[in-house]
């Protein structure tokens, strides 16, 4: 590893005292590896629940994070990467001590959660599989390639419930004011704790840089603050060890949003946890008419004052009202025209499937997305008009000339039992190598026709388009595997 930089050392050792040596030790034992389980991949194969985890276990060698149920240790050589678990979305590889912030922010099936910082999405997938399917959780990210990763990442997991939006905070906090049950900052910090993991944090670290990142951190809080409604809960996490970007950030927020108190701070440090090092703090903004609490009309006057403008690192997203693929298609079906088409594809193609209740259909171009808003939700599509929003919901497929194609998010979102007709084979199996490289296969059954799904262990990697006794490969370009 780059030796650590001096000044870096010095601030280590005025924080940790004695412990200091034990710290500055954990960089000579090897990085920590995770992965997530989707529970939502789970629950739509459940009786291949056990057999998945067994192979889990034997190839990838995982053992149990104690800090979160669905997270596991793998080893190294594992590579669970280039697995098909990880293309069917069964997986997310994400740091281990990453996982604590999602679990302090405990999001309910059914809330509206925010994710300001999002990508690429570690914790957007982790509320995502505790939301469940219910409720809505907004995925936002600053930069544009970025927020493009953590699209589909969204989609890989087959997340029905999330809108992905690319914009910087104070254009979210403008339009959603007190809308979210819950929000998670995972704030861009100067990354101390990934030093282990990534050396070229090392090399950009320097106290300037902290001081910056400090700065841009308490630039962001406000609008978080904004967006609460009164009784939520707010976790800021950073991946650093400085006080100045963790403690004293949140002492500043807490004076300057007295309507918030901390519940709760954790540290993880690598000599005392196996993991790398992360940092949250559990904030709750007190209810309306709460004994030791503020007027709503208090905060809201309070926060007024805190509005402004926020810079990202670099250059700043404009927004803008085109359609997030800005692709031309066909406009001349509407929404409910389009819906149309795509409930017909459905009803003979995935019976068993149904959207959530409350929503609304949304046509971006020739791409048709549905947005689950819970009732009552201020989160219409009104209000996303001149966003930025690379996935305004599920993404069910696209309308070219009059004719529905069901898209991949749609085939990663549902369960083989769902559809009408799916073809299963092993992980390690030829047929799975050939699909991913995108070929097409003999269909096991020459009789099949019409679109279906290929499965391993159960669990969905994307269409197929049966006839002729072959499954045509419907597979995106960009997610084939050479
Ligand atoms: N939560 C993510 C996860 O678990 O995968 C990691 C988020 S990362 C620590 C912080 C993110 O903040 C980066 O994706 C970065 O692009 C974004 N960011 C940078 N400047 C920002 C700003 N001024 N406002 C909001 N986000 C910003």
């Amino acid at each position: 590893m780059t030796s650590l930089p001096a000044a870096y050392v010095e601030r280590i050792r005025q924080q940790l005292g004695d412990e200091t040596d034990a710290f500055l030790r954990s960089y000579d034992s090897p990085r920590t590896y995770g992965l997530r389980m989707n529970p939502l991949k789970s629950a739509n194969a459940p009786e291949a629940l056990p057999a998945l985890l067994s192979t889990l276990q034997t190839e990838f060698r995982i053992k149990p994070v104690p800090w979160c149920p669905e997270g596991y240790y793998y080893e190294e050589s594992a590579r669970p990467g280039k697995h098909p678990f990880h293309q069917a979305g069964l997986i997310y590889i994400q740091e281990p001590s990453a996982m604590i912030a999602a679990e302090l922010l405990d999001p309910q099936p059914g809330e509206l959660v925010l994710d300001l910082a999002a990508a690429p999405g570690g914790k957007t997938t982790q509320i995502a599989g505790k939301l469940a399917g219910r409720g809505l959780l907004v995925a936002n990210e600053i930069h544009a390639g970025r927020a493009r990763i953590l699209a589909e990442n969204v989609e890989r997991m087959g997340i029905r419930n999330a809108i992905v939006t690319n914009a910087a905070p104070d254009e979210l906090s403008s339009r959603w004011p007190e809308a979210f049950d819950r929000i998670m900052l995972d704030a861009p910090c100067s990354g101390e704790g990934m030093f282990r993991k990534d050396a070229g944090a090392v090399t950009e670290w320097s106290p300037e840089a902290v001081d910056a990142c400090s700065a841009r951190q308490r630039s962001i809080l406000p609008d978080a603050a904004r967006m609460l409604k009164p009784g939520g809960r707010l976790v800021y996490s950073t991946c650093t060890f400085n006080r100045e970007e963790n403690e004293e950030t949140v002492s500043w927020f807490l004076k300057e949003f007295p309507e918030f108190v901390l519940l709760k701070e954790e540290r993880m440090w690598p000599h005392r946890i196996e993991g790398e090092g992360h940092y949250a703090a559990v904030l709750e903004k007190r209810a309306i008419g709460d004994a030791n609490g503020v007027g709503d009309r208090t905060i809201l006057a309070h926060q007024a004052q805190h509005a402004k403008h926020v810079q990202p690192e670099t250059s700043r997203t404009k927004p803008s009202a085109r359609p997030a693929k800005g692709r031309r298609g066909d406009a001349s079906a509407g929404p409910q025209a389009a819906l149309g088409l795509y409930l017909e594809f459905a009803k003979e193609a995935l019976p068993g499937f149904k959207l959530p209740p409350e929503g609304e259909p949304l046509l971006f171009g020739e791409a048709l997305y549905w947005l689950p808003v819970p009732p009552g939700s201020p989160l219409t599509s009104r209000s996303l008009a001149g966003l930025r929003t690379p996935r305004p919901g599920l993404h069910l497929g696209d309308v070219l000339k009059g004719r529905f194609e069901p898209g991949h998010a749609l085939a990663l979102a549902v369960g083989a039992g769902e559809a009408a007709r799916s073809f299963d084979f092993a992980p390690d199996s030829p047929q799975i190598a050939a699909y991913l490289r995108g070929e097409s296969l003999p269909a096991p059954d020459p009789a099949a026709k019409g679109w279906g799904l290929l499965t391993t262990a159960g669990l969905p990697l994307g269409w197929f388009k049966a006839s002729d006794g072959q499954l045509k490969n419907r597979l995106p370009k960009g997610l084939r595997i050479p």
